[in-house]
């Protein structure tokens, strides 16, 4: 078969992964596919294992088995620095923005070495984010909820990710500033950069995203498509559905 006809291999793959913390084990075998340029919503109950696994893929929590795939690239022991350099960023859950910093100054902190020799990561950043833009002078912990979390997207933007792994996302925000949110991580999305999250809320991830799974207990209890898993959803399980 010619090189070119070869389909991509998934942004990120899990194959049988256990993890968890000392000798707790958490995630039982996690198997999971997630097609490059798509977004994938993460959904199930409090401590089914979502967060856990992010953890995993961001290099902070080690597999005890199985497999971590990042673009076909086997990643199982790989430190959190190795995992970020080879494009996968995390967002975790409460956005962790520098409060006392100015918009500008946490995301230059985060984009620092890059900016260098990228000047124009600021001017892509508010053009992403159009919000930040006309408050660029203003610290941080003084944004609302939803510009925090935009001015998180943004400063993960400046180091130019490959996958983006956002747990969280609509945490603590209003309807309409969530929806933004997510037509801005769609908008990610056409730049090829795949995006795994992680919600509560799972109508509104399925509204959005290409493909979902749902959680239990530290094993995938379903995955397909978004309409696929709405149907497999019922509010008695999940008890967050909204
Ligand atoms: P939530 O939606 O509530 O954030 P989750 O699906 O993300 O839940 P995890 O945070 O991955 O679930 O937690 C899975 C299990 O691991 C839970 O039983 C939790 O108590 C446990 N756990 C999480 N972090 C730790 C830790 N640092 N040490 C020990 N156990 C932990």
């Amino acid at each position: 078969m010619p090189a070119d006809d070869r389909p991509a291999p998934a942004a990120i793959e899990l194959i049988g992964l256990r993890a968890g913390y000392g000798r707790i084990e958490v995630l039982h075998g996690v198997d999971l596919s997630v097609a490059a340029g798509s977004v994938f919503a993460l959904l199930g109950a409090n401590g089914a294992g979502k967060t856990t696994t992010l953890g995993v893929l961001a290099g902070r929590i080690p597999p005890t088995a199985g497999c971590v795939h990042i673009a076909g690239v086997h990643m199982n022991d790989a430190a959190p620095h190795v995992l970020a350099r080879s494009g996968v960023c995390t967002i975790p859950e409460g956005r962790a923005v520098f409060p006392n910093l100015t918009v500008t100054e946490n995301l230059a902190l985060f984009g620092l070495r890059r900016w260098r020799r990228d000047r124009d990561a600021e001017g892509r950043a508010y053009a992403q984010f159009p919000a930040l833009a006309t408050r660029r002078g203003q610290l941080a912990g003084t944004l609302s909820g939803g510009e925090q979390q935009m001015l998180a997207m943004a400063r993960a933007l400046a180091v130019e990710p490959s996958v983006l792994l956002l747990d969280e996302l609509s945490m603590g925000l209003g309807p309409q500033i969530v929806d933004d949110l997510y037509a801005a991580v769609r908008r990610l999305t056409e730049t090829g950069i795949t995006v795994l999250l992680v919600e509560q809320f799972a109508k509104t991830a399925l509204a959005f995203a290409d493909g979902a799974a749902i959680m239990r207990s530290g094993v995938i209890h379903a995955a397909g498509r978004p309409d696929e898993i709405a149907a497999a959803l019922s509010d008695a399980y999940l008890g967050t559905v909204a």
